[in-house]
């Protein structure tokens, strides 16, 4: 046990992870204490959110001094800078990245290269970054625990053991809203159907990724980085009440899972005082209210953002930022109607068939293979209904 609370860093704190590691921060005052809130333009959510908890100071990425007449009189800074500036601060023991997307890549980079803990939501940053990311997680000394469910519950099962007693990594999938949904039925898919997820409770960019499974894809690159594993080692199956985070096969014969209900606020707590098991309030697994548990294959050909995630995966180089970065453009045409669910595939395939991979050496590199794919997602996505 420390005496003082660790100072947690908040990037993303308007949305609903950062809400969820309030919550959750506000139930342990004795061991965490919240040094700084971010959000990219929701200044009154920032102002109240500040008010009560009232952080070190509190960063506004995208927003500028005089739009705003705040009611929190603590410090205010401006700016997307500030964001990476702020996961390296001297108080930040532990920084939470809930940005979402590309966005939030400098800051774990930061966070990572500075020695701080990271508990990682911010999946996009650690499949666009690839090695960037590990060698700052290298030669930083910092930690990086994920907040994802299900590399949460892997890093669980796993305790430390090496990658060699690994034989199969196996992640779940809820399946999301339109799991079962004939085939012919896809060309219908409104973003508002998208949006209503069966399980989770999530931002909207990672509820479309849940739709499409392009999320799944992106968590698959995240495992491979994480733990290691080569990707004929990661499999996928759905499992649609969500109570089972994943499993660890190992070379023994042994699999070992990870339950609980789905609420991220457990993998949220996790995140920040692993190894330590505080206590929670949640309704723990019940095995005979919560059974039985259901799993199935997943619809490789409905949902072909899952097999060109996981093909970006396995290229490598510059080509899992191309995915994310095509997938972010074109995830936003659909939810602002100008894309169907189905385009946004078609987008992302466009894209990554254009683009060869390319070896990555510096951030100048992602970020020069980011933009490239932005602008070629964007004209795509008008020529595709
Ligand atoms: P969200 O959209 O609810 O919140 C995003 C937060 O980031 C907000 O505070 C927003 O102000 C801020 N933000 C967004 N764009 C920004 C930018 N360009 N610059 C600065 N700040 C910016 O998202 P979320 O659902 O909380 O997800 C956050 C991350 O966690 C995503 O990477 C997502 O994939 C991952 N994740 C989320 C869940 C979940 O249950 N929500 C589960 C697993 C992983
Ligand atoms: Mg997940």
């Amino acid at each position: 046990m420390t005496d003082r609370p660790a100072g947690v860093t908040l990037l993303g704190a308007t949305g609903s992870i950062g809400r969820s590691t309030l919550r959750v921060v506000a139930r342990h005052p004795d061991r965490f204490r919240i040094v700084a809130l971010t959000a990219a333009r929701r200044a009154e959510s920032l102002d109240e959110l500040a008010r009560d908890v009232e952080p070190d100071f509190v960063v506004l990425a995208h927003g500028r001094p005089e739009e705003f007449d705040p009611e929190w009189t603590g410090e205010w800074r401006y700016g997307s800078d500030e964001l990476a500036a702020a996961a390296a601060g001297v108080e930040a023991g532990i920084v939470v990245n809930a940005l979402v997307g590309f966005a939030g890549l400098k800051s774990t980079l930061s966070a990572l290269q500075s020695g701080r803990r990271l508990a990682l939501a911010n999946k996009e940053s650690l499949v666009a970054g690839g090695e960037l990311v590990l060698e700052a997680w290298r030669s930083g000394g910092g930690e990086l625990v994920p907040v994802d469910s299900e590399h949460s519950a892997i890093h669980q099962c796993l305790v430390g053991r090496p990658t060699e007693e690994v034989s199969k990594l196996v992640l779940t999938a809820s399946g999301g809203p339109f799991r079962s949904l004939p085939a012919d039925q896809f060309q219908f898919i409104r973003p508002e159907d998208a949006l209503a997820h069966p399980t989770w409770s999530m931002g909207d960019k990672i509820t479309v990724d849940s739709a499409t499974l392009a999320n799944k894809a992106l968590e698959v690159i995240e495992a491979h980085l994480l733990f290691g594993v080569p990707y004929d080692r990661i499999d996928v199956v759905v499992h649609p009440p969500s109570i089972v985070h994943s499993f660890v096969e190992f070379r023994d014969g042994s699999t070992i899972a990870q339950m609980g209900h789905p609420s991220m606020e457990i993998p949220i707590l996790y995140a920040l005082a692993a190894p330590e098991r505080l206590p929670n309030e949640f309704r723990s697994f019940d095995p005979i209210a919560d059974g039985p548990l259901e799993f199935e294959p997943v619809r490789e050909v409905e949902f072909p953002m899952f097999g060109l995630g996981v093909a970006a995966g396995r290229a490598g180089g510059t080509q899992p930022a191309v995915y994310n970065a095509a997938n972010e453009v074109a995830v936003r045409a659909f939810l602002d109607h100008e894309l169907s669910f189905g385009g946004i595939a078609a987008v992302v395939e466009t894209v990554l068939t254009e683009m060869d991979p390319r070896p990555v050496g510096s951030l100048a590199d992602v970020e020069a293979a980011d933009l490239e794919a932005r602008a070629r997602a964007r004209e795509t996505a008008r020529c595709v209904s």
